[in-house]
């Protein structure tokens, strides 16, 4: 038999001859009804969870492996691709864009949140015992220290993706600098590093293409153990705030990302094909950082954006732009001042629009990172999380659900950056346009 031959009459080759999206799709949907059917099985459902976490967790630490290297190979090669004023522009224009998106999207959560009041009548009274993780608030001036890595070979080994970026640019630019040198031997130097690192950052693509092959499995797995655990929680009134926060979530995605694609003559049916696979890995991982290998390759291969773009505003925005957990802050705040009795007034809803900003802005993108910034939102307005206080109940009640709010939110997380790189891209005049045609 030729290879061909065995390739098409293997017992797998029907997996790898199915597309990938349908592959991973069909895990999604597969993967959601066992755990809902597992959900109502109290005694099935846990020997599940603890016997099959394991294939789930398989795809994260995947992805985990190499988000580091992928970040810092194509950032590196991406920055020594351009001048520094261009990346002062794409980085300054990344920024603006992230700004005005998280706005819209705290008001769509916070009209979401006056039209349909969530908790309304719950009337929670405080229990004893019932306290949530206290948030620590680091100050400006710390945070943009902590930017500045003072061990890189530490930030890369820790994973710290701001610092990571950081040492990364300032290494492309350095490199840019070397291969422009006039000195002809470090100029050939420069140009032969430029070279190993770009394929450095190539051959992490490829393990990406490699990883994703597994993807349809960790899918199920992930999504089944999510259901098998959080199904049973959601009745009644968190089923409503659940629903309401996806109404928010979806209105974002057509109102905020449509209009913001149609505005620059993109089409959001092209994008939304081109981001599927980024946009389901984040549904599952609930995870910003662990999808970002898939981010990257995503946007450069289906979406033409070029490295330049995308190993910038990429990892940037996996750390700080998330419009996901914004819109989950604001209708989640609405929610436990409704469920207290103490509706929130129009004041303290403009303080949400402040605090639920920076608080996504210092969001980890890691599961459920945006229930600590919770606390912090609900602090700023008066409610605060104190043993036994109505607050704390309403809170630990989200905190039950939060694995299914967290799939949402990240799947806008990540969909957001790639828009912003688009975007940008666009306005830069550097985006691959025939993948779009
Ligand atoms: N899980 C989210 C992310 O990774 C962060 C959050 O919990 O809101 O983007």
């Amino acid at each position: 038999m030729t290879e061909q031959e065995t390739k098409k009459t293997g017992l797998l080759s029907w997996y790898f001859q199915m597309s990938l999206l349908v592959r991973i799709t069909v895990g999604l949907v597969a993967g959601a009804i066992v755990g809902i059917a597992l959900a109502y099985s109290p005694s099935m459902a846990p020997n599940f969870v603890s016997n099959t976490k394991f294939f789930g967790d398989v795809f994260i630490n995947l992805l985990k492996m190499i988000v580091v290297p992928v970040i810092f190979f194509s950032l590196i090669s991406g920055a020594a691709s351009i001048t520094p004023a261009q990346l002062g522009r794409v980085g300054v224009k990344t920024i603006i864009f992230y700004a005005v998106l998280v706005v819209v999207a705290i008001s769509i959560g916070l009209l979401v949140g006056n039209i349909f009041q969530p908790g309304l009548g719950l009337g929670l009274l405080g229990a004893e015992g019932v306290q949530g993780k206290l948030a620590e608030t680091p100050s400006i001036s710390t945070l943009l220290l902590n930017i500045i890595p003072t061990n890189p070979i530490e930030s890369l080994a820790k994973g710290a993706v701001l610092p990571i970026i950081f040492f990364a640019l300032c290494f492309g630019i350095g490199l840019s600098v070397i291969r422009a040198s006039d000195n002809e031997e470090l100029s050939r130097a420069g140009d032969s590093l430029f070279r190993m690192v770009t394929a450095c950052a190539e051959s992490m693509y490829v393990v990406v293409r490699g990883i994703m092959q597994y993807a349809p499995i960790g899918v199920f797995f992930l999504i089944a153990v999510v259901f098998a655990q959080q199904g049973p929680k959601v009745i009644g009134p968190l089923a409503y705030l659940v629903g309401l926060a996806y109404l928010a979530y979806v209105l974002h995605v057509l109102i905020g990302f449509g209009g913001v694609l149609l505005l620059h003559g993109l089409n959001p049916i092209v994008f939304f094909r081109g981001a599927d696979e980024a946009m389901i890995s984040a549904f599952v991982t609930r995870s910003s950082n662990a999808t970002l290998p898939i981010s990257l390759r995503v946007s450069e291969e289906n979406l033409g954006v070029p490295r330049t773009v995308s190993s910038f505003s990429l990892p940037l925005g996996a750390t700080i732009n998330m419009d996901g957990t914004s819109i989950y802050l604001a209708v989640s705040a609405m929610f436990i001042g409704y469920a207290t009795g103490n509706p929130l007034s129009i004041d303290q809803q403009l303080t949400v629009l402040l605090t639920a900003t920076l608080g996504a802005v210092g969001t980890a993108g890691v599961p459920g990172a945006g229930a600590l910034m919770l606390l912090l939102v609900l602090e700023s307005v008066g409610l605060k999380v104190e043993t036994g206080s109505a607050v704390a109940v309403a809170y630990a009640m989200i905190l039950g659900i939060d694995a299914l709010m967290d799939m949402g939110r990240t799947c806008l997380n990540v969909t957001g950056d790639i828009v912003a790189a688009v975007v940008v891209s666009k306005h830069e005049k550097v985006l691959d346009t025939s993948k779009w045609a």
